[in-house]
């Protein structure tokens, strides 16, 4: 099995990583106010979900 030839320096691994979790899992805009929400949610900002006012906004 191939061996990297040089070990990954501290500044390397984490120049790397400070792209993981840039966005939080699961977060999408809204279509109807383009607020980050949860997908499958109602979102909380507008109360809109399928295009359809299901709940009271902020
Ligand atoms: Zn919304």
């Amino acid at each position: 099995m191939a061996v990297p030839f040089r070990k990954t320096s501290k500044r390397r691994k984490r120049l790397r990583r400070t792209h993981y979790k840039l966005l939080v899992p699961g977060m999408t805009p809204c279509p109807q106010c383009g607020e980050p929400k949860l997908s499958h949610r109602v979102c909380p900002t507008c109360g809109y979900y399928k295009g359809r006012r299901v709940a009271e906004g902020k």
